[in-house]
């Protein structure tokens, strides 16, 4: 006589366990309870057939009930709901959601596998939405794609930047419809750390999604046509996607009085017994285990639900089983981007206390020299003295999967970080490289564990240059020309070893390259001498990510970035001068900064107005080019992403328009007077209070501002502790006597020996009115461009190391550039 189990939930964690019930045991009697219509149907898919990459709704039933009745001799039971659990008598009442009609069936063993909820919030008019979508199964499905097919929505909004949120977006945007994503965090994709996050979102702002980060949804109105949001903003909508997050169906199991745990998941042990141990529970509803921390928590995806099912159906059959948690092991893909994940992120251990160690690099997913290679993006959290690996993310074009799926697998298999050097992966050209990307990993980590190298992260750069450091930019000059670390400066790995005497010893020093290696052999070289060195960590390319701005288009062409081709000069040259003939440059598996610097090289050779079509695997090539089209006086007409490959149209110098010297005051050609420019000669506290105060009011009304620090305005962007340089005479003098940061500037008059200065600096924060470093700061922030006079500096002996981060530097052609295409010019 066999056992008589009850399973709730025909889905992921139900399917498994039934499957694997019938494989150990033909004599139990197993009753399969789905409140639906279908049973292991693939939830995974559903975006993907509303996106109609998927092209046949049948391809998403991985069974039918009657196929597992016939192969597997299970009482399959859809359309039938479990509304209780009687655990003293053992009995479930069912209830069929067609017929009303309501049954008991007793129950010896019972697994609960109902599953997790879209959490819908209480949104003032959400009731009233009818075109507002959640997706979880089939029927969800079919409305959402019966509405986009019958009812053509041009624009559609998805509130939820997660996994199914943006799979929805992905796949919304293929069908055409304009998409804008709403999330209260500051980041996409939260399993992630930001610094990972961000290239995704570039990438899907380079695909035509529109992201409103920060922002909350506070109101539904007319039908679901507007949305008030938390900024005040309202937004027009033809549907909305609901995807902020699951919670756990937990209403059996609560009004069974089964004990719950986080967020209401059921608490299990190490057999997937629940507090009652005749009642099982798998999936999403269920708590378990962080397994590498320890705490508890959540984790609703596919391969927990799965694999807890049979090792239920085990435990249930005598068979000795031991859940021990959970990695969080995640991939998704968004158009041409891979984001995989495992294990802890940053945020986690920073939240936990826990000590570690980030590593950040950017191999390329195969040889460079085999077609197709394109960077892989990856971070290794770990812990720096025991090795213990504590979590991966990746983001690539390719390969990412793999290289996470090899430290998911390192990790359960318990290898120390340094250990991932050690694993003989395959490999030939087109697969990978004699060094995997994961090796890779295994080497840098062994560094640092090794003590090799100290490593600065992209968000301690700036307080490392707050406090005194030095950043020593190890790239070539012309990488500088994509972008730098603002107050870095520039001693090429090439001529670093005869340049030792340019670096002040007893400062701490931080090297910086593109992706971290020429920074390693950098400051092995430099700790070798004797100079106390750390190297920025992932290079400039992974600080760069949170230090540009996002890649917003506010022309609304999503494919272009920066475009200056409407001007109807630009367009008339391409198709009139046959001589002007465009030049293909192919950058496909360049490492960054290969692609820019093939780019430098190429446009060298153009001729003025000629252009430039780039193609590269390099999916951070798109914010390169654009940034190095702004620093060089190019134009970026397009940057299009497909197939993996950032293609990118460079037209050399920047075209006039058409008919620029007719343009009035109102006409389009007033954009290009759309600056302010203030020369800041004086270095008084009053005045340079007032040039922050107008310079962060004007950058507040759009205006591109740039404030231009000549002879005694100099002082005022003096570090307070800058490093020793070496000066001699006149220069010393200067240096000596000038007033060195803001904090010593003093007032034109009444300054009484500094009494004056002190006063209105007391007075300012009585009446609530910001520092003139809090002045500065917010000016900086506002995009407010500080240039620093490179002759004045000169005069005065003022190196660019004494100055504060974030400083330009700039001649009289830098200043006469601005102020001509400014409206407003001052001189304080
Ligand atoms: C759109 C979408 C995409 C996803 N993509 C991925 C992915 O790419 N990778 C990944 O790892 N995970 C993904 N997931 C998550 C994954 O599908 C879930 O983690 C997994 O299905 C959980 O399995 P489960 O058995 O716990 O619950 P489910 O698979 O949700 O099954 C629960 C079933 O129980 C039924 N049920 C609930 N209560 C009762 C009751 N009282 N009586 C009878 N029946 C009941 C429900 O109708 C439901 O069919 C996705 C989920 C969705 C919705």
């Amino acid at each position: 006589m066999g056992k008589k189990i009850i399973i709730v939930g025909g889905v992921a964690g139900g399917a498994s366990a039934a499957a694997r019930l019938r494989r150990l045991n033909e004599q139990d009697e197993i009753v399969l309870v789905e409140r639906g219509e279908h049973v292991s149907f693939a939830n995974c898919g559903l975006p993907y057939y509303i996106g109609e990459t998927i092209d046949s709704r049948d391809k998403l039933f991985l069974q039918t009930p009657k196929g597992i009745q016939q192969r597997f001799n299970i009482d399959v039971r859809t359309l039938t709901e479990v509304t209780a659990i009687d655990r003293a008598s053992k009995h479930v009442i069912t209830r069929n959601v067609t017929t009303g009609e309501i049954l008991e069936i007793p129950y010896d063993i019972l697994i609960l596998s109902p599953g997790a909820r879209p959490v819908v919030p209480q949104i003032p008019g959400i009731a009233s939405a009818d075109n507002l979508f959640t997706l979880r199964n089939i029927p969800d499905t079919d409305r959402i794609k019966a509405y986009v097919d019958h009812q053509h929505p041009k624009h559609a909004t998805v509130i939820g930047a997660g996994f199914i949120g943006l799979e929805m977006a992905e796949n919304l945007r293929e069908r055409g419809l304009e998409v804008t994503v709403i999330d209260r965090g500051t980041q996409i994709l939260n399993p992630l750390d930001p610094e990972m996050a961000r290239p995704v979102e570039e990438h899907m702002r380079l695909h035509g999604v529109e992201f409103k980060l920060n922002e909350g949804v506070e109101a539904v109105s007319q039908a679901g046509r507007l949305l008030q949001l938390a900024s005040g903003e309202s937004l027009a909508t033809d549907m909305i996607i609901l995807a902020i997050g699951v919670a756990p169906e937990n209403e059996l199991a609560r009004n069974s009085g089964l004990e719950l745990g986080v967020r209401g998941a059921v608490k299990v042990n190490t057999s997937l017994q629940t507090s009652d141990p005749a009642i099982y529970a798998v999936g999403d509803v269920i708590e378990v285990k962080d397994k590498i921390q320890d705490f508890e928590t959540m984790v609703s995806l596919a391969w927990g639900a799965n694999r807890q099912g049979r090792l239920a159906a085990d435990h249930i059959n005598g068979r000795s089983i031991a859940y021990d948690g959970a990695l969080g092991t995640a991939i998704i893909k968004t158009f041409g981007l891979t984001s995989a994940l495992t294990g802890n992120n940053e945020k986690t251990l920073k939240s936990l206390g826990v000590p570690y160690e980030a590593i950040h690099i950017h191999p390329n997913s195969h040889a460079g020299y085999y077609p197709g290679a394109a960077p892989i993006a990856i971070k290794l959290l770990f812990n720096p003295h025991t090795g213990e690996i504590y979590g991966a993310q990746a983001v690539g074009s390719e390969g990412a999967d793999k290289r996470i799926d090899v430290i998911a697998t390192a990790i359960r298999g318990n290898l120390k970080a340094d250990e991932l050097a050690d694993i003989e992966l395959a490999y030939a050209p087109p697969y990978s490289s004699a060094k995997d990307p994961v090796n890779m990993a295994g080497y840098v980590a062994s560094n640092v564990m090794d003590g090799m190298v100290k490593n600065l992260q992209w968000h301690e750069v700036e307080d490392f240059s707050r406090n005194g450091g030095l950043i020593i930019d190890v790239r070539d000059e012309v990488e500088r020309l994509a972008g730098y670390i603002p107050g870095s400066i520039s001693i090429p790995l090439s001529g670093l070893r005869n340049r030792l005497d340019e670096i002040p010893s007893g400062q701490e020093i931080a090297v910086s390259c593109q992706v971290g290696l020429r920074g390693y052999i950098a400051a092995r070289m430099l700790i070798q001498h004797g100079f106390n060195v750390k190297n920025v960590d992932g290079g400039y390319k992974t600080y760069a990510v949170m230090n540009r701005d996002r890649g917003e288009d506010p022309q609304g062409d999503k494919k272009v970035i920066v475009a200056d081709s409407s001007l109807p000069e630009a367009e008339d040259q391409a198709v009139s001068d046959p001589i002007e003939q465009r030049l293909m440059l192919d950058a496909c598996g360049l490492q960054c900064p290969g692609p820019i610097l093939k780019v430098y090289e190429t446009v060298k050779s153009m001729k003025e107005g000629q252009q430039l079509e780039i193609t590269a695997t390099d999916f951070g090539f798109a914010a390169d080019i654009r940034q190095w089209c702004l620093k060089t006086q190019n134009t970026l007409e397009s940057v299009d992403v497909s197939g993996g490959k950032v293609q990118a149209l460079v037209r050399k110098g920047i075209p006039e328009p058409a008919d620029a010297s007719s343009s009035l005051p109102g006409s389009e050609g007033r954009d290009l007077k759309d600056g302010t420019t203030m020369v800041v000669f004086s270095s008084d506290l009053d005045k340079t209070i007032a040039s922050f105060i107008i310079a962060t009011g004007a950058a507040a009304m759009g205006k591109q501002v740039t404030m231009f620090f000549t002879f005694w305005g100099l002082n005022l962007l003096r570090r307070e502790q800058a490093p020793r340089v070496e000066k001699k005479g006149l220069d010393k003098m200067f240096g000596l006597m000038m007033p060195q940061g803001t904090r010593k500037l003093p007032l034109s008059r009444m300054n009484m020996g500094g009494l004056g200065a002190k006063l209105i600096r007391h007075t300012m924060k009585r009446k609530n009115v910001d520092s003139l470093e809090e002045l500065m700061q917010g000016a900086i922030h506002a995009g407010v461009k500080l240039m620093a006079c490179t002759m004045s500096m000169d005069i005065m002996g003022i190196k660019q190391e004494e100055l504060i981060a974030g400083v330009e530097f700039g001649g009289v052609a830098s200043y006469l550039g601005a102020a001509e295409d400014s409206g407003v010019n001052l001189f304080i």
